[in-house]
């Protein structure tokens, strides 16, 4: 594994000191447990393994293989002590890697082909090309101040080449919109992916080259306002590499909050005169919700979307449950099991269209409606849908024709 330069290493060490003494607060009141989608499932106690590391050190919990059961969801925040559960996890997985350790079912999904991208593009010295996608007639620049960050989406739906995935088009109606409130955003090829993934997968070293890299070449473009399409790469650059490397240069920002504060609503007041037919409801990812605030933007597109009633689930913004697949990892029987719960509470709710703006939570849900047991015959539900919300403005917003 590569060493981490000086700076980086200083501030990790700084950072893990303080997470590390803040475990010894904890007065083992279960409240975390009792939240964790990972109990539910009985792969991970949260409890138990910060009484642990309390006892043990960190090195003692990195060799317990239940912390890669561990979602990094972020719901056991509700910790009165302010624990940062998902953050000890991730220090114990970066010691499992680092002695070798790692369990089977640290393998992500997929064949690990995320994670491989991330590899590839970190230590490739070629940059990548990231805006070479079919457009009809968007319009963007090499360079400007304004840019529009699209890390793998763009080759998403080829990576997830056995599921009929269309992330191009929601692509296309971001830009779309962004040329509707007047800007023509740079996308400039170059910057690479963020590394989310192999972040929560504990490889540091890969994360920090490609946080160094995007970082540097951001800074290079003058690029002021980055316009990130993807809640986890959004949270990767606007949260991760400042802890790491200090200050970005451009403001981080998710496409949703950039275009209700530029006005794209006001844009879509025609919605008014047609009739509701579809009923939607808008699942939070975790990454967004829980991890960076960001609630409302997603629902205020949603609901002034021509036709759309937004329908409110049960578990909601703070409350939403994960997925149960970050990074790719927990592809599993359990994870299955939460995203089914998830689907059903939809489908209950009568729900048409089950809305979120995260391509892995769409891969995931995607996954599992397939094998969702149909409802018996004699109630008359329209099928449940999952998709994308950028997908959703493309298709019902701009009328684009799928890929
Ligand atoms: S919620 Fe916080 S204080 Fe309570 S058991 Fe969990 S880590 Fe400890
Ligand atoms: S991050 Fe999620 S899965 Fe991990 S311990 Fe906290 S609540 Fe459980």
């Amino acid at each position: 594994m590569t060493e981490l330069p000086s700076a980086v290493q200083a501030n990790l060490q700084k950072d893990f000191a303080a997470l590390q003494k803040r475990t010894l607060l904890c007065y083992q009141c279960s409240k975390c447990t009792s939240v964790c989608p990972a109990f539910r499932i009985a792969q991970f106690n949260p409890r138990s393994f910060i009484l642990a590391a309390v006892n043990g050190g960190i090195d003692a919990v990195a060799k317990d293989k239940t912390i890669w059961g561990c979602r990094n969801c972020s719901s056991c925040q509700v910790c009165p002590m302010g624990i940062d559960i998902p953050s000890m996890v991730l220090l114990a997985r970066l010691r499992s890697l680092r002695n070798d350790n790692a369990p089977p079912a640290a393998k992500t999904g997929h064949r690990r082909i995320f994670n491989l991208a991330q590899r590839i593009q970190a230590a490739s010295p070629v940059p990548p090309v990231t805006n070479k996608w079919p457009l009809n007639h968007q319009k963007f620049t090499e360079r400007g101040k304004v840019a529009l960050y699209t890390g793998l989406m763009p080759i998403w739906d080829n990576l997830m080449y056995n599921y009929d995935l269309d992330f191009v088009t929601g692509l296309r109606a971001v830009l779309e919109a962004m040329n509707l409130v007047g800007v023509e955003p740079a996308i400039p090829a170059g910057i690479k992916d963020s590394g989310h993934d192999v972040y929560y997968g504990g490889d540091e070293s890969t994360f920090i080259s490609l946080a160094q890299y995007n970082r540097d070449v951001v800074e290079k473009l003058g690029i002021e306002t980055l316009v990130v399409v993807n809640p986890e790469d959004y949270h990767a650059m606007k949260h991760l590499y400042p802890k790491y490397l200090g200050p970005m240069s451009a403001d981080v920002v998710f496409w949703t909050d950039f275009l209700v504060e530029k006005g794209f609503v006001e844009k879509l007041r025609y919605q008014a005169y047609l009739d509701v037919e579809i009923h939607a409801a808008y699942h939070d990812p975790c990454k967004l919700g829980r991890r960076s605030g960001i609630y409302a933007s997603p629902r205020v597109i949603l609901e002034n979307m021509p036709g759309i009633k937004l329908v409110q689930l049960r578990d909601e913004k703070e409350l939403a449950p994960c997925c149960g697949v970050t990074a790719f990892i927990g592809c599993d029987d359990g994870s299955l099991y939460l995203r089914h719960e998830r689907l059903k509470e939809a489908r209950d709710l009568g729900v048409d269209l089950l809305v979120t703006t995260c391509p892995s939570c769409v891969s995931h849900y995607s996954c599992a409606l397939a094998s969702l047991q149909p409802l018996d015959n004699s109630q008359k539900a329209k099928p449940l849908q999952v998709v994308e919300l950028g997908t959703l403005m493309g298709t019902r917003l701009f009328h684009f024709d799928k890929k």
